[in-house]
């Protein structure tokens, strides 16, 4: 929902363009101009894409899956990030605009949304898109938002959501984010008809697995943005009377817009970190899943984890984190 008053409030200097511009410039070229600027004006944004240079990435073959790690030191901070409520508390949000570093500026799209650069970068031209105020991570209360990213970035970017405690290093401020598209592996499979499972057809929206996926996935589909919302507010009801909670229920979510069609792509969770990474000393493996790992592109930014990794730990860690064929089952059974 349009919050103009918010987004009145923001520091002039902080908004670079305006999403539409009414001259029809695309949210994309306007996020790409805002990325190639940010880099030249902004010393920490050109460090971040500097960094980008020095990733190393494998690939590992995971029975019928492949996943891919990516070594990437500068994402300790997100990694390790403590997200308890104590400490979100403690600390000042990243996200608010008034707190943003002095030389970044932003995208304002709809009047609610500012489309940032995330300067410690998984991705080239990797955005932060947060809302313009202070607001809990909801995924329900911004779906329509969601779709409209995805549909205003398709050709060049995927945008995904982390959950408040799946995830999300700012659970206490509504935030996606958006990856150049087909960066995350999940998009790819999610698009293969032999790998799909179609479970459910509701009027133009489809509800489809994946099958020998390591983690149980819920893809849904269609060419209407009110039925992809109205089933995607379904899928979240079916989930919270499977998990028995009355909170959003833990889930990462990716979606793309892709041949006049939405397609969203929702990973139900059970816990956020696996018993891994709480391990002590050399045992401790810093693997944090959220949207882009489960989507299966791991992040590692320890060097000893992305050597170490191997098909067995990717198995144990996302059968930890996901949920079973049962559960999906269950869920699907409750649309
Ligand atoms: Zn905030």
């Amino acid at each position: 929902m349009p919050t103009p008053n918010a987004a009145a409030e923001l520091p002039p200097h902080t908004v670079a363009a305006l999403h539409p511009d009414g001259r029809g410039s695309s949210l994309s070229s306007l996020s790409r101009e805002l990325y190639r600027r940010q880099c030249l004006d902004w010393p920490m944004m050109a460090a971040g894409a500097e960094a980008l240079n020095a990733v190393q990435v494998r690939s590992v073959a995971v029975g019928p899956y492949d996943v891919r790690l990516q070594f990437n030191p500068k994402r300790i901070v997100s990694t390790g990030a403590k997200v308890d409520a104590a400490s979100i508390r403690e600390r000042r949000c990243f996200l608010c605009a008034a707190h943003l570093p002095a030389e970044q500026r932003g995208v304002l799209a709809y009047g609610s949304f500012l489309v940032l650069c995330n300067p410690m970068p998984i991705f080239r031209e990797h955005f932060t898109i947060a809302h313009v105020r202070h607001i809990p991570q909801s995924i329900e209360e911004n779906i329509l938002p969601f779709l409209d990213l995805a549909k205003d970035l398709a050709g060049s970017h995927a945008v995904f959501y982390n959950g408040p405690k799946c995830g999300a290093s700012a659970p206490d401020h509504m935030h996606f984010q958006a990856s150049p598209a087909g960066s995350i592996p999940a998009e790819r499979d999610a698009a293969d008809p032999a790998r799909r499972v179609q479970r459910a057809i509701r009027g133009g929206l489809t509800v489809s697995t994946l099958k020998e996926y390591g983690r149980g996935v819920i893809v849904l589909e269609s060419a209407s943005r009110q039925e992809t919302e109205l089933g995607f507010l379904r899928l979240c009801a079916a989930m919270r009377r499977a998990f028995g909670t009355e909170d959003e229920p833990m889930l990462n979510a990716i979606a793309v817009w892709d041949g006049g069609r939405w397609r969203v792509i929702v990973i139900p969770r059970t816990k956020h970190r696996p018993a891994a990474y709480f391990r002590e000393g050399e045992d401790q493996v810093l693997i944090s899943p959220a949207a882009v790992d489960i989507g299966g592109l791991i992040v590692t930014p320890a060097e000893r984890d992305f050597r170490r990794t191997d098909a067995a730990l990717v198995e144990e860690i996302f059968r930890e984190v996901s949920v079973s064929d049962d559960i999906l089952n269950d869920i699907i059974g409750r649309l």
